[in-house]
């Protein structure tokens, strides 16, 4: 359209930042509300874990709860890895579009709780805390990456070389190591109807500085095989996409919980993958150094989760993990 003045283009340019702007202060609103922080312990009969100095016995599968969404699953002597975050940047800096940088010592810390060398990282989606710290954990393992274009396109804008990165979509089957790993369709949760950070990244470019620069991307889900078991992960989701029913039954269960759209699909998630065990995940506040030891997220509502365990209408084994205590998949 011809003859628009210069302030009706600006006005439209600035609308998209305006918008962000909004979703930064709703979502500063919301995690400032004061809720009490309880940690694992009220729920501690819940907690699985392999008895300290237990080996490992061969054929098994071993997971390890990183925090947030991040996993390391263990196999014949292999490791794999989904969503691993552990510089947790402050509330203040994602909320004020401050700089965010992998964070050298928490990353450190946390690789004391990994096997030395990983077959892949596999990555849900490409928001800051599922894979900022990813390009450096690939540096420091070796490990490939498997997601979709938007991630693996901000992984090669930091550094990684592009031979290192498998893009996937739902559909997609690869065999890496022990471990037969299949795409899966999954959604993100909306904040009060906002899909936070949204957008792709077609090619890669500069290395991200701020949240918003780690837009969403390609949403995925993984189901991931290996010595005769079944793990089906995702990091969140809405009620209109559900896992695939043909994948079922899966021995575990990984579901992201952290905000309402996820819990409002949960119970129809667990019906569909009839898991032998249910584990919810990315419920802990992930502002807060893993140091503190777990704590839930202010957005979260576990009583909800555990609702309908408690009335008996799920026949899965609710678990918890507790941060970097390993569990051997029964
Ligand atoms: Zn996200």
């Amino acid at each position: 359209m011809q003859g628009r003045s210069a302030k009706q283009i600006v006005g439209n340019l600035t609308k998209p930042r305006i918008c962000l702007s909004l979703g930064f202060a709703v979502l500063v609103l919301c995690l400032s509300a004061p809720v009490a922080l309880a940690s694992l312990d009220k729920y501690f009969a819940l907690v699985v874990a392999d008895s300290p100095g237990a080996r490992q016995a061969p054929g098994i599968v071993r997971v390890t709860y990183l925090g947030v969404n991040g996993f390391q699953f263990e196999a014949s002597g292999h490791a794999l890895l989904v969503d691993p975050y552990f510089t947790r940047a402050g509330l203040t800096a994602v909320a004020l579009q401050q700089r965010i940088q992998p964070n050298e010592a928490r990353i450190a810390f946390g690789l004391q709780h990994i096997r030395p060398h990983v077959d892949a990282v596999l990555v849900t989606h490409a928001h800051f805390d599922h894979l900022l710290d990813v390009p450096e954990i690939m540096r420091r393992t070796n490990a490939r990456l498997v997601a979709g274009v938007t991630a693996a396109n901000l992984t090669i804008s930091c550094g990684v070389d592009h031979n290192h990165c498998l893009v996937v979509q739902p559909g997609s089957m690869r065999v890496i190591g022990p471990w037969r790993i299949r795409v899966l369709p999954a959604t993100h949760d909306r904040i009060l109807g906002w899909l936070p950070f949204g957008g792709t990244k077609t090619q890669p470019g500069s290395c991200p500085t701020k949240a918003s620069d780690w837009p969403l991307g390609e949403p995925m889900a993984f189901l991931i095989e290996a010595n005769g078991k079944r793990i089906y992960i995702d990091s969140g989701g809405t009620p209109e996409v559900l896992p695939p029913a043909q994948i079922a039954p899966v021995d575990l269960a990984i579901l992201g919980v952290a905000l309402p759209d996820s819990r409002k699909r949960f119970r129809a998630a667990v019906a569909r993958l009839r898991p032998k065990y249910v584990l919810p995940s990315h419920q802990d506040d992930f502002f807060a150094p893993a140091e503190h030891g777990f704590a839930f997220g202010k957005l979260t509502d576990f009583r909800a989760v555990i609702r309908p365990f408690q009335r008996h209408e799920i026949n899965s084994h609710l678990i918890l993990l507790d941060y970097f205590r390993a569990w051997t998949i029964p």
